[in-house]
């Protein structure tokens, strides 16, 4: 069941043209699950929801995505795909399809999720407004926040969230800067621009027609190099993060 005040309507409306899609590649057993070969596309899932309602209704089981953004005249075999398990929030899966002809998976991620990083965006804007609001240096901070893991990989975890918000703050700046140029590029100042209280969810809907091209944890542009932060990831050992 979905509640009436949190509607749920899975588009594509950053993907209308081929052209304005940025896909990655996959090989073999892909970190999202993935397990063909060809290229994974993330588009949004356009809800209202918390991490904690979507994994309570199951919503995406409700995403829909009803033409191929590829081939929108159909034809293709473009089919619901079985859905993936993030790392977190623990229960959460991600609505997938399949194009065959295209060889691309699309994935649905749901506005509360970040991408490419395994926290939500609201952990993701917990850890940086912590960071910048804290005399206490990044070291302690991640200790606290992340006392189940060592310390280098809770400053790591920490950091790669500080750096994350920080991209995403610089980028909104930039492609809204109607709305943000006065703002300086922190949390505390992005929230009272826009007056909401949490604000990298808020920029998904505000950067919407970008998203493609725009970094994560609130875009769906692909890593540079996935290959390489892949060979990274396995040395450091901890601190995976799935997309
Ligand atoms: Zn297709």
């Amino acid at each position: 069941m979905v509640a009436e005040n949190f509607p749920i309507a899975a588009t594509a409306p950053t993907l209308r043209t081929a052209e304005g899609m940025v896909p990655v590649r996959q090989k073999g057993e892909a970190r999202d699950g993935g397990n063909r070969a060809g290229l994974l596309v993330q588009l949004r899932f356009r809800t209202g929801l918390c991490s904690e309602e979507y994994v309570k209704q199951k919503a995406w089981l409700s995403a829909s995505l009803e033409r191929c953004p590829l081939h929108p005249e159909g034809g293709c075999g473009f089919a619901r795909h079985t859905p993936y398990a993030r790392v977190e929030p623990p229960g959460a899966l991600i609505a997938r399809w399949y194009c065959p002809a295209g060889q691309t998976t699309f994935s649905l991620l749901p506005d509360c999720l970040a991408s490419r990083l395994s926290s939500t965006l609201a952990e993701v804007e917990q850890v940086a407004a912590k960071v910048e609001s804290s005399d206490e240096a990044v070291e302690a901070i991640a200790a606290k926040l992340r006392p189940d893991i060592g310390q280098q990989g809770a400053v790591r975890w920490v950091r790669r969230r500080m750096m994350a918000a920080a991209v995403a703050l610089l980028a909104a700046k930039g492609l809204r800067p109607e709305l943000l140029a006065g703002a300086r590029p922190t949390i505390e100042s992005f929230r009272a621009a826009l007056g909401v209280e949490h604000v990298l969810p808020a920029l998904r809907e505000l950067v919407d027609s970008q998203l493609p091209a725009l970094p994560a944890p609130v875009g769906f542009r692909p890593r540079e190099h996935p290959d390489e932060s892949g060979v990274r990831r396995r040395q450091q050992g901890t601190g995976a993060d799935p997309p």
